[in-house]
């Protein structure tokens, strides 16, 4: 038989895969929104990330794209004119991102979150009903604001303290008055500090012996009097976050902004942990495009750089060997964890969460450190993009509240306690 012309051969470039795998059963809602977060990804985030990055600055321009694509409301509910994308549907789109430019995935989790917690979230907790109805009246507005006016929310919880962490009240005040709440306090790196049009905070409401039981979930307007945004930021990665100190000084936030009914906070974190588990994604992204990168580098195929081949050298193609077989393990976990997500997951979902969470932020950046020790020298130059990877992958474990020291805190003891168990005295 005769070889076929080499120009009748089909194109053998390397072509990125799905952020799903190919053996993935997608959903239509699903396809149809990985394939516009990947247009958006490759032809305006992948674009714009280098001079984000440079100048840590906020993706404005990708929001207004976010904003025109609907993306914005990709978790709210579709009878409030949103997506009403579910717990893997967004995951999926949200690691989609991430392979394109790190920080708007990030950042758009914090928005995401905001109409997650509040919509199928808070769908599966109990309320009374006088809770209900006026959760109803009060999401009303907020998916109003996202879906018609492109209102954007930020999710500043942390503080500094044990509160981020889980182990203790937020330090953040609101006290109750007249038509709202007065709250005063400071939240640390706040991603889109400036950028966010309402910052949904975690508070306490201020009552002698207040616990996390007391815990209140507030959209503070930009504007109100009292709002301020402090401090520098030039940090290692993830620079387009923008994740300035936050300070509310006696800000009048009317009652209408709370964005769950009291009390109702501190059951969604321990009925449906997988609403901290949001985070990774974005990581998962990041895996994936080393991954890609460091392919189509050891082929010569990366845009703008010599068309050198690398691909031939075995300790190359161990690495690469090496890299797939630890994206296949993290996206693995990734897929699994996001179709386990529900109300009240069993003991053993509830700690393959954890191990998920830990291996998602952890290969993330161990797959990079991978790409950049095999690709070499030219590659980590910062007109190209793996070195800029690199520096956002170093960021996911670190981010409370699930730290990868966390997540290990956690597991090593869940692993061992059964729910109320406790150590005799003797043995401690
Ligand atoms: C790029 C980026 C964006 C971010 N965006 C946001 C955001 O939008 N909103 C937000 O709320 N936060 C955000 N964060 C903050 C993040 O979640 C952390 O709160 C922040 O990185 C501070 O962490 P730290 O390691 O300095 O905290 P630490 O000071 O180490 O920890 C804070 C406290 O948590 C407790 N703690 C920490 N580790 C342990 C442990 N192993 N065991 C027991 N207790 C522990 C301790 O009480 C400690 O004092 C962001 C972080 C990054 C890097």
């Amino acid at each position: 038989m005769s070889a076929l012309p080499v120009s009748s051969l089909p194109s053998a470039r390397y072509l990125p895969p799905s952020i799903a795998g190919d053996y993935t059963e997608l959903t239509p809602k699903q396809t149809q929104l990985l394939a516009i977060a990947a247009r958006l990804g490759r032809e305006k985030f992948a674009p714009r990330a280098q001079q984000i990055d440079r100048d840590a600055v906020f993706p404005f321009e990708n929001y207004a794209d976010l904003r025109e694509a609907g993306l914005l409301g990709i978790c709210v509910p579709e009878e409030h004119d949103g997506w009403g994308a579910d717990f893997a549907t967004y995951v999926m789109t949200a690691a989609e991102i991430g392979r394109h430019c790190g920080a708007t995935a990030l950042t758009l989790n914090m928005h995401v979150s905001s109409t997650m917690w509040t919509g199928f979230i808070a769908d599966d907790l109990d309320m009374t009903a006088e809770q209900r109805t006026n959760h109803e009246a009060h999401r009303k507005v907020h998916y109003q604001r996202v879906v018609k006016d492109g209102k954007v929310y930020s999710q500043p919880f942390s503080e500094g303290g044990a509160a981020a962490a889980g182990k203790a009240p937020f330090g953040t005040l609101a006290r109750k008055v007249d038509g709202g709440y007065i709250v005063n306090g400071k939240k640390i790196f706040a991603s889109l500090a400036g950028a966010a049009d309402y910052y949904g905070i975690l508070c306490t409401l201020d009552k002698p012996g207040a616990t996390q039981r007391d815990s209140l979930y507030l959209a503070v307007d930009k504007n109100l009097e009292g709002v301020s945004v402090t401090g520098d930021w030039d940090p290692l990665g993830m620079r387009g976050t923008v994740s300035r100190t936050l300070i509310f000084k006696d800000v009048f936030v009317p009652e209408i902004e709370r964005l769950i009914p009291e009390g109702i906070y501190a059951q969604a974190a321990l009925r449906w942990p997988h609403m901290f588990a949001t985070l990774s994604p974005t990581y998962m992204g990041i895996a994936q495009a080393a991954y890609d990168f460091t392919v189509q580098y050891l082929r010569g195929e990366v845009p703008g750089t010599p068309p050198v081949k690398r691909r031939m050298y075995p300790t190359k193609q161990i690495a690469v060997a090496e890299m797939k077989v630890r994206l296949e393990q993290t996206r693995a976990i990734f897929l699994q964890n996001a179709r386990a997500a529900r109300v009240d997951p069993s003991k053993e979902i509830r700690l393959g969460l954890y191990a998920a969470h830990y291996t998602i932020m952890e290969n993330a950046n161990e797959i990079c450190r991978l790409a950049v020790r095999t690709c070499g020298g030219q590659s980590m130059l910062k007109s190209l993009p793996l070195e800029r990877m690199y520096r956002d992958s170093r960021c996911g474990s670190l981010m409370l509240p699930w730290t990868a020291e966390l997540c290990i805190d956690r597991l090593g003891r869940e692993c061992l306690y059964e729910a109320g168990e406790q150590d005799e005295q003797a043995v401690l």
